[in-house]
C-alpha cells in the first residue's frame, strides 16, 4: 500500500535539522514547514490521520524548490525528493489535479504538434510585449500588473530545432538524442548546438522525433497519471529503437530516465524492463563528449584570452543528484581554456524549481537573482550550464538585472569552437 511506502520513507527521518541549515527556501520563508523536517513532519500527520487538511498538506509539500540539497546533506539519508513527489501525487488523488494541468500535460505537452502549435500561438501573442534587448538574445517583459513582477521570457522562434532537420536527416543512428521540449521549442540553436556537437563523435545519431516531454512537470505536480502517460510513451518508442545511447543535453530530463522512471514504474509493472533498458543507456551530454573523445579534436583555445570570464553553474539534478559536475568542466576547460573558471556561487540553486517558478515567481526571481549578482560581483561575464530550466530562469534574471551577462548552454560553446564561428554564443 502506497501509504505504507510512505511511512517507510519518511520513518528514517531523525528531526536532526541538518537539512534546514542547506535549505534553498528557508531563508526565504523563515518557517519550519519550507524545510524537509517540516515537510516530512506535515506528512507523517496526514498518514497517520492527525492532519486531514489534505489541500494544506498538499500546498507544503509543493512549496519546495526539489533542489535536493537536504537530501543530500542528510545524515539519514532521508530520499526527500522521493517522498515530496510520492506525497504530492498522494495528495492529489486526495484532492484532484486542476483541469487545466491535466489538459496541459495530456493534451499538449504529451503531443509534439501541439506543443509546436502551442509555440507559434504564443510566438504571435509575444508582439504585444515590451522589447527587452539581452546579450543572450530578445527577451520580452510582461507588462506590470499582471502578477509576474518583472518576469521577462525569451522571444520564441518560428521554427523548433526538429522543423530544422532534413526529412531524412537523424532518423536512424546508434546515438539517439533527445533533445527535449525547451531546447527543442524555445532554444533550438542549443538543439541545433548539441547534434552538431554529437553528431562530431563520428557515430550515427538519430534526433528522437515524435518524444512526449519526459514527463518531469507532471510527475512533480503530482499528476502521476500524466507523468506515465509521457514518460512510458518514450520508455517504449527508445526500446524499439534500441539505440547504444541515449543523450541528454537537459539534466532534469536525465534525472527523469535515470532514476524518477524507477518510481512510477516499480518492479512488477510491464514497462519496468524498458525502464532499466533505458536508464543503462541515458547519458549526460558532457559525458557523452568526454568518452567518445569529441574534445581531443578541437583546436586548442584561445591562451589567456577573456581569462576566467566564463562560470559553470551547477543545474541541481545534474550535478547535485547524478553527481556530473566534473565532466561539464571538464568539457569547459578543454573547450574555452583559461576563460573559465570557477564562479561564485556555482552550486546554489537557481531558484527555478520547474512549477515552482510558476507558482512562486517572486521568490524564485529572488533567488535567482541572487545567484546572478554573486556571479556578477566575482567578474563572470557568461554563465554556462547544461539544464534547460537553469537557462531559462537565469536568462531571464540576466535580463532583469544585468542584460550584458551571457547564459549559455556548453554545447554552444563547444558547437563554436568546433565551428571555428566568431558569433558570441547565446546570441541569437
Ligand atoms: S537532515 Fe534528514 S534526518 Fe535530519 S531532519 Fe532533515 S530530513 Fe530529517
Ligand atoms: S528540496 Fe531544496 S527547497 Fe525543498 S526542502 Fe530540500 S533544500 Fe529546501
Amino acid at each position: 500500500m502506497k501509504d505504507e511506502e510512505l511511512r517507510r520513507l519518511t520513518a528514517l527521518c531523525a528531526r536532526c535539522g541538518t537539512c534546514r541549515t542547506v535549505c534553498t527556501l528557508y531563508p526565504e520563508r523563515k518557517a519550519e514547514i519550507a524545510v524537509a523536517r517540516g515537510k516530512v513532519a506535515v506528512l507523517d500527520a496526514a498518514l497517520t490521520g492527525e492532519d486531514e487538511d489534505a489541500r494544506g498538506v498538499q500546498e507544503a509539500l509543493t512549496d519546495c524548490l526539489l533542489c535536493g540539497r537536504c537530501e543530500r546533506a542528510c545524515p539519514n539519508q532521508v530520499l526527500v525528493e522521493e517522498i515530496l513527489m510520492k506525497g504530492r501525487a498522494d495528495m492529489a488523488e486526495k484532492v484532484g489535479v486542476p483541469a487545466w494541468k491535466t489538459i496541459l500535460f495530456q493534451g499538449v505537452m504529451r503531443s509534439p504538434a501541439v506543443k509546436g502549435a502551442a509555440r507559434r500561438a504564443a510566438a504571435a501573442g509575444q508582439r504585444l510585449l515590451t522589447p527587452v534587448p539581452t546579450e543572450s538574445g530578445l527577451h520580452y517583459r510582461f507588462p506590470a500588473g499582471f502578477g509576474t513582477a518583472g518576469r521577462t521570457v525569451p522571444r520564441l522562434p518560428a521554427k523548433g530545432f526538429l522543423d530544422t532537420l532534413g526529412r531524412g536527416e537523424a532518423v536512424s543512428g546508434e546515438v539517439m538524442l533527445f533533445v527535449g521540449c525547451v531546447f527543442d521549442h524555445v532554444y533550438p540553436q542549443v538543439g541545433r548546438a548539441a547534434y552538431e556537437t554529437v553528431k562530431a563523435s563520428g557515430k550515427p545519431v538519430a534526433v528522437f522525433r515524435d518524444a512526449p516531454c519526459c514527463g518531469l512537470p507532471a510527475m512533480v505536480s503530482g499528476d502521476r497519471r500524466s507523468a506515465m502517460m509521457c514518460a512510458g510513451e518514450n520508455l517504449r518508442r527508445i526500446r524499439e529503437a534500441a539505440p547504444r545511447a541515449v543523450v541528454f543535453p537537459c539534466g532534469s530530463c536525465l534525472l527523469m530516465f535515470r532514476r524518477n522512471v524507477f518510481s512510477l514504474f516499480p518492479e512488477g509493472h510491464p514497462l519496468r524492463e524498458d525502464a532499466s533498458f533505458v536508464a543503462e543507456r541515458s547519458v549526460d551530454y558532457a559525458s557523452f563528449l568526454l568518452s567518445e573523445g569529441v574534445l581531443d579534436r578541437l583546436p586548442d583555445p584561445p591562451a589567456g584570452e577573456k581569462t576566467g570570464e566564463i562560470g559553470y553553474h551547477d543545474p541541481c539534478h545534474l550535478s547535485g543528484t547524478l553527481g556530473r559536475g566534473p565532466q561539464a568542466r571538464e568539457v569547459l576547460s578543454r573547450t574555452v581554456g583559461p576563460a573559465f573558471a570557477e564562479m561564485e556561487g556555482a552550486d546554489l540553486c537557481c531558484g527555478y524549481g520547474g512549477t515552482f517558478n510558476a507558482r512562486e515567481y517572486p521568490t524564485s526571481a529572488r533567488i535567482g537573482e541572487r545567484k546572478i549578482a554573486l556571479a556578477a560581483r566575482g567578474g563572470t561575464k557568461v554563465i554556462s550550464t547544461a539544464c534547460s530550466g537553469c537557462v531559462l530562469q537565469m536568462r531571464d534574471m540576466a535580463a532583469r538585472l544585468d542584460p550584458s551577462l551571457r547564459v549559455v548552454h556548453i554545447a554552444e560553446l563547444v558547437f563554436q569552437a568546433i565551428s571555428g564561428a566568431g558569433r558570441s554564443p547565446g546570441r541569437r
